[in-house]
């Protein structure tokens, strides 16, 4: 076992020493989302302004829908889910690429049996993620696929 600034092994998969699990979301009391946690494995210390975070989602759990200019490079880790990027409902594989770009709506769901975990790359220095307005989630959910995917409320 090691843990120095250049290694940091795992205690169990997708539990890595000393990186601590942290709630989903610390501020935006609006946003809304189920049983999702996160954990913060590059970004604590400088890394040239990039952050890689791992989400796990549990069964039956999402991810708030939302929007932002900065841009979310995911890869899936552990498990089974799906994810809407824009207006398309994606099924996800293990080790699947998904590319979430500025303004997209998005939102990641874990199947209703199996927990969901992916990795989640961002630039350190981001933009506040937008919720969808009443028109904006009618818009969305005119699309009968995005409407029964999506979780808002
Ligand atoms: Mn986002």
């Amino acid at each position: 076992m090691s843990h120095n600034k250049f290694h940091v092994t795992q205690d169990e998969p997708h539990r890595w020493r000393n990186i601590e699990e942290l709630v989903y979301k610390d501020e935006d009391g609006a946003a809304t989302f189920k049983d999702v946690t996160r954990r913060v494995l590059f970004g604590e210390e400088n890394v040239d302004g990039m952050e890689v975070r791992y989400f796990e989602v549990d069964a039956g759990g999402h991810t708030t829908l939302e929007k932002h200019e900065h841009t979310h490079l995911v890869i899936p880790i552990k498990g089974k889910g799906a994810c809407l990027v824009g207006d398309e409902v994606l099924p996800l594989a293990m080790h699947d690429l998904v590319y979430v770009p500025s303004w997209a709506w998005h939102q990641f769901r874990a199947d209703e049996n199996e927990t969901f975990g992916f990795l989640c790359m961002v630039k350190v220095e981001r933009d506040r993620p937008t919720l969808p307005t009443q028109d904006e989630l009618a818009e969305m959910k005119s699309n009968p696929e995005v409407a029964n995917f999506i979780r808002h409320q």
